[in-house]
């Protein structure tokens, strides 16, 4: 059987170089944690001859703060970070978004579900099945149709996509097993069916979910490699599977150590991670020099009159890649 699988929209090309990235979601300044994330990726890019791209991630606006995509660009020019290219915001991209999930759709692998997490929770309890704390709920595939496929499509009329009271997720396959390289931290796998299960990939309130847009943001700037905090290690699988599914070239995953707080938890703006200080060039050298310690990096110069130019390349020498 010859499956018709329309061309991919991706400037991914082996052959365009190594281009990295660093996404932030403009939901506070940067604290130490995000600046690690940031210096990690740009040296990685900078060892390795390419690109580093800056894209903001503004797309779950609620949780947005308008003055913070500000705050990010002004701290890491302080910082010597800067970016190439222009900078891409996720609120703006709707129309690549429902594309990708209109092609998807076109596969019949998605179907529309009504549950709130109050049913999931309940469902899951009923199943006897336990959430780990901090860890998201399995989907256990309540609104699932027991048949997928074009034509069953056809026979039980589906919602249209445009229908934005519905949240819309994507059935899994029995065997879904994804494994991966990751650079630093070797093979790692998830079974997606037991880690996660069909997940959403647009929302009841019609946003797109973070997995949809990065795998097509990932794609369609060229993305060769992905150096991230590994706070986010458990989503790649997922965003595999859908590179996969829309036939998008899988990019190389680096994830780096996550810089945890006194009681050993990960920074985050939730938390109230403090932002950075980069009022002159002295301060943000010194968050320079604390990001860098928490990446590992070793035998850098550690005198006062080194410039930030001067220790980034002393930087982009010691990092290995
Ligand atoms: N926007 C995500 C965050 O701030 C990062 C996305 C990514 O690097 O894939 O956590
Ligand atoms: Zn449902």
């Amino acid at each position: 059987m010859i499956l018709a699988v329309s061309t991919p929209k991706n400037l991914a090309s082996p052959a365009g170089g190594y281009r990295g990235r660093f996404a932030p979601s403009p939901t506070g300044p940067l604290h130490a944690g995000s600046l690690a994330t940031a210096l990690g990726s740009w040296l990685d890019a900078r060892k390795n001859g390419g690109k580093w791209l800056l894209r903001i991630e503004d797309l779950d606006t609620p949780r947005c703060i308008p003055e913070a995509t500000q705050q990010i660009q002004s701290q890491l020019l302080a910082c010597g970070l800067s970016w190439d290219e222009e900078i891409i915001y996720q609120s703006q991209r709707q129309e690549a978004y429902q594309a990708a999930l209109e092609r998807l759709n076109g596969q019949g692998c998605l179907y529309a579900c009504t549950c709130s997490r109050q049913t999931i929770a309940n469902a899951l309890i009923r199943l006897g099945i336990e959430t780990p704390r901090n860890q998201e709920m399995v989907y256990p595939g309540t609104c699932r149709p027991t048949t997928l496929g074009i034509a069953d499509l056809n026979r039980n009329p589906q919602p249209t996509l445009q229908d934005l009271k519905r949240a819309w997720r994507i059935a899994l396959p029995a065997d879904c097993h994804i494994q991966f390289q990751d650079l630093g931290l070797g093979q790692q796998s998830q079974d997606l069916n037991t880690a996660v299960g069909d997940f959403v990939l647009r929302r009841s309130d019609g946003l797109f979910t973070y997995q949809l847009a990065v795998v097509v943001d990932d794609a369609e700037q060229g993305i060769t490699h992905i150096v991230r905090g590994e706070d986010l290690l458990s989503n790649t699988a997922r965003q595999i599977y859908l590179q996969d599914l829309l036939g998008y070239i899988r990019p190389e995953y680096l994830h780096l150590p996550l810089v945890l707080d006194e009681h050993g938890e990960k920074l985050s703006k939730q938390t109230l991670a403090t932002q950075i200080n980069t009022q002159d060039e002295k301060h943000s050298l010194i968050e320079l020099r604390k990001a860098a310690k928490h990446l590992g990096l070793r035998n850098l110069p550690d005198g006062e009159n080194v410039t930030i130019a001067e220790w980034l390349l002393a930087a982009t020498h010691v990092w290995k890649s």
